[in-house]
């Protein structure tokens, strides 16, 4: 008697193996501040496209946790420190230049060693771990560096001098390694978010609303994303996506810019 065929079910929406060809396989990523938010987000989308990620953050735990998650290696380091940012591995072919904080007060309250600390971890870190991972990048032919910068880096707002200082800093970094990298198959992009539901704007959300004395919608609304045309948080997610498509095979003359996901905000 003949056995029964039964149809091949294939495989459970659960067990969807991953692409035979993942657009990022044999590539290695280093992405800072990626125990968090946007970086998280970006060091998933990654490795999820085939990418080796180096899980770089001063969070212990959080950082061996995603690694651990996503198959990559952590690098817990505090990224204020140059000396332990030249201890960073140099082989990287995508830099994601992401960490970053906020310090929010009027010039002439600013304290002045914290201006310097957003300086050091938002400009002088990214130049540090580029002028380590270019070379390597330039040798093989190809690199991606996409750096996290913000509507700030193409705005500003009162009481953010260090923090839109640092963005546009970074807009000119990104723009120099564009220029001098064209030659080697590397490109180098800013991706500029406005207020992205991360938890450095869930607590802004709730300093603003003890401050102002109005509710957490109102500040979001009304005094966030109040130059916004779009009024909702953009995802991390979202970024993460955006950051994952400029580090791919089509953007090899997507050099040099700034991507806008500001909801409108520099339309105005
Ligand atoms: P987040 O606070 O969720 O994550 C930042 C991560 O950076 C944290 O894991 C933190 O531990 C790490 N970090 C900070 N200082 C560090 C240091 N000295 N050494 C090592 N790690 C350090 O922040 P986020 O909202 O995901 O922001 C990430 C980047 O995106 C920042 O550069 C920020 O300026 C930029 N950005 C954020 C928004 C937003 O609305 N959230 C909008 C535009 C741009």
């Amino acid at each position: 008697m003949e056995t029964p065929q039964h149809p091949d079910p294939g495989p459970s929406p659960l067990t969807v193996p991953p692409p035979a060809n993942p657009l990022l396989a044999g590539r290695t990523a280093l992405v800072t501040g990626a125990a968090s938010g946007i970086g998280r987000a970006c060091a998933q989308a990654l490795a999820a496209a085939g990418a080796h990620v180096h899980v770089v953050d001063r969070a212990a735990e959080a950082a061996k946790s995603l690694a651990d998650e996503i198959g990559g290696t952590a690098w817990v380091v505090d990224l204020s420190d140059p000396d332990a940012v030249d201890t960073l591995p140099d082989g990287a072919d995508i830099v994601v230049n992401n960490a970053g904080l906020q310090h929010v007060a009027p010039v002439h309250e600013f304290p002045p060693e914290r201006f310097a600390l957003i300086q050091r971890v938002m400009v002088e870190t990214p130049f540090r771990i580029l002028r380590r991972t270019l070379p390597g990048m330039y040798e093989r032919g190809w690199g991606r560096v996409v750096n996290i910068s913000s509507v700030h880096g193409l705005r500003a707002s009162p009481y953010k001098s260090a923090y839109v200082t640092a963005k546009h800093a970074l807009e000119g970094l990104s723009k120099v390694v564009a220029l001098e990298a064209a030659g080697h198959g590397v490109t180098s992009n800013c991706v500029c978010p406005g207020y992205v539901r991360t938890p450095l704007v869930e607590n802004q959300i709730a300093d603003q609303a003890r401050t102002h004395g109005i509710s957490e919608e109102e500040v979001v609304g009304r005094v966030m994303l109040e130059r916004s045309a779009i009024k909702q948080l953009i995802e991390p997610d979202d970024v993460a996506e955006a950051v994952l498509w400029l580090c791919g095979p089509r953007t090899g003359h997507i050099t040099g810019t700034s991507l806008a996901m500001d909801g409108g905000w520099t339309a105005n």
